[in-house]
């Protein structure tokens, strides 16, 4: 079964294939790093973490590069207001660059929580000052941009097709626009420089050909994207909310200044709402991966709970789901952790599992599939191998798990640690009868890399 993946661009579910032959080059749009992000933007990040794993079971060594926006994403679509970054600094009294910096560490811990495969490239808005003003240059000699007051515009009128993406119904636009344009000429034009106002400094300001100031938010990722990965590359993703004006805005850009549409797919995700409302940052009421754990939580079980919902709906989140989603999780964990391992995986349901996520990442039916496994009466070892290569998609960390030491009987950990000690004493014997003694009390003892593991034996 071919990968086919659905293109906001097309409206459609297409195959997917590679641009270049040798990988597959994908974007995906970061945090901004005014605050934590909230589970909602997680998800985002949990739909892309699977689509680069469904890229790689395809064969596909894929360059995947991740921006954080650290300057220059305005409170409002508008171009009008404050940067969000000197808004955070106001709320906490820290300066901007510091919020950058703590706030991209605690994104990367709840990256790391959630088992996101590490991008090729984490690129920094404010790293790139140079390529965003060379990108502007570009654009202002071919003619698409206007300069006023408070800085440098796109034109979007000299675009036919601009706002494609978003089917954007430009008289409806104009005629119903309530919004204050300030010296824009039109509600769709937005900004690619900000001059800094005349009688104060920004804490983050650089010099231009325009004059002093700071670039504006979508200049950064065509700029960026170009860097690594060229103009024409293959997936292009973010969530729902980018399609109006985000991506419109980098698509235009870079037909502007290159003549593509940037990437051959645009896909993105749908939102996590919250009693369905979504959940904005903005907002300020937000539930964060930290919430979560401080109620007890593992990150894996919300990687779950996002697994069972298509990448195209929008989830609704509630505790109610997010415990089911865990004890789901714990039975997977459990089940597993009593399989030996040595098997091989069974050819059928690696198929049949590798269907559903090449129909457009339907994890919801792989997740189907994966029980159908579970509940099999294929032997154990089987089921182990198997379900091992599920998880490079799932990315649940299944042989990472560990039971809780809490659930190990004292006498089993007494023989458990009689056994460290014989080996460590290169008494193989010894270490092997308290092996045999264990299993013949229902638990298995393997040695890995970071010591020994006990798991329950199945009675399956
Ligand atoms: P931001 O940090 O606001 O730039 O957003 C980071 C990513 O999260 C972007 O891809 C957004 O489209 C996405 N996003 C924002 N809110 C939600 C939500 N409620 N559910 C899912 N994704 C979201
Ligand atoms: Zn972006």
């Amino acid at each position: 079964m071919p990968l086919v993946l659905y293109d906001t661009w097309s409206r459609a579910v297409r195959p997917f294939k590679p641009i270049q032959p040798d990988h597959v080059g994908l974007y995906c749009c970061g945090p901004t790093v005014y605050d934590h992000a909230h589970i909602g933007n997680l998800r985002t990040y949990v739909f892309e973490d699977v689509l680069r794993r469904v890229l790689m079971l395809n064969g596909y060594p894929v360059q995947h590069v991740v921006n954080i926006t650290d300057v220059g994403h305005l409170v409002s679509d508008a171009d009008d207001g404050e940067d969000k970054m000197e808004k955070g600094s106001r709320r906490t009294g820290e300066s901007a660059w510091a919020i950058a910096e703590r706030y991209t560490e605690a994104f990367l811990i709840d990256w790391r929580a959630l088992n996101l495969l590490e991008p090729s490239v984490w690129c920094r808005a404010t790293d790139h000052i140079a390529d965003q003003v060379a990108f502007i240059v570009t654009l202002e000699r071919a003619g698409y941009t206007y300069q006023t007051a408070d800085g440098v515009y796109f034109d979007t009128s000299k675009q036919d097709d601009y706002g494609f993406l978003a089917r954007l119904d430009h008289e409806g636009l104009q005629a119903g626009k309530r919004v204050a344009l300030g010296e824009k000429r039109r509600v769709t034009d937005f900004a690619l420089w900000k001059f800094s106002a005349a009688d104060s400094r920004r804490q983050m300001e650089w010099d231009s050909p325009w004059g002093r100031g700071f670039p504006g938010w979508h200049i950064e990722c065509s700029a960026m994207s170009a860097r690594y990965l060229g103009s024409w590359f293959d997936i292009h993703c973010g969530g729902e909310d980018h399609i109006a004006v985000h991506h419109s805005n980098e698509i235009a850009q870079t037909q502007a200044a290159h003549g593509t549409r940037l990437a051959n797919f645009w896909m993105h995700g749908h939102f996590l709402t919250l009693d369905a409302t979504k959940m904005s940052k903005a907002g300020g009421d937000f539930l964060r991966l930290q919430t979560l754990v401080d109620r007890g939580v593992d990150p894996l079980a919300y990687r779950y709970l996002c697994l069972t919902a298509h990448y195209r709906s929008s989830l609704r989140f509630n505790w109610d789901a997010l415990e089911a989603a865990r004890v789901a999780l714990d039975r997977l964990r459990n089940v597993y952790a009593s399989w030996p391992t040595g098997g091989t995986a069974d050819e059928r349901f690696v198929a049949r599992f590798n269907a559903e996520v090449n129909q457009d990442l339907n994890l919801p039916r792989a997740l189907a599939v994966l029980w159908d496994l579970v509940r099999s009466d294929l032997p154990p070892a089987t089921r182990r191998a198997t379900v091992d290569s599920f998880d490079s998609v799932l990315g649940l960390r299944l042989p990472d798990w560990q039971p809780d030491k809490r659930d190990i009987p004292a006498d089993i950990a007494a023989l458990a640690e009689q056994r460290v000690k014989a080996r460590a004493n290169s008494d193989w014997a010894q270490a092997d009868r308290l092996r045999d003694t264990l299993r013949a009390l229902g638990w298995q003892i393997e040695d890995g890399e970071r010591g020994v593991r006990l798991t329950r034996m199945s009675k399956e």
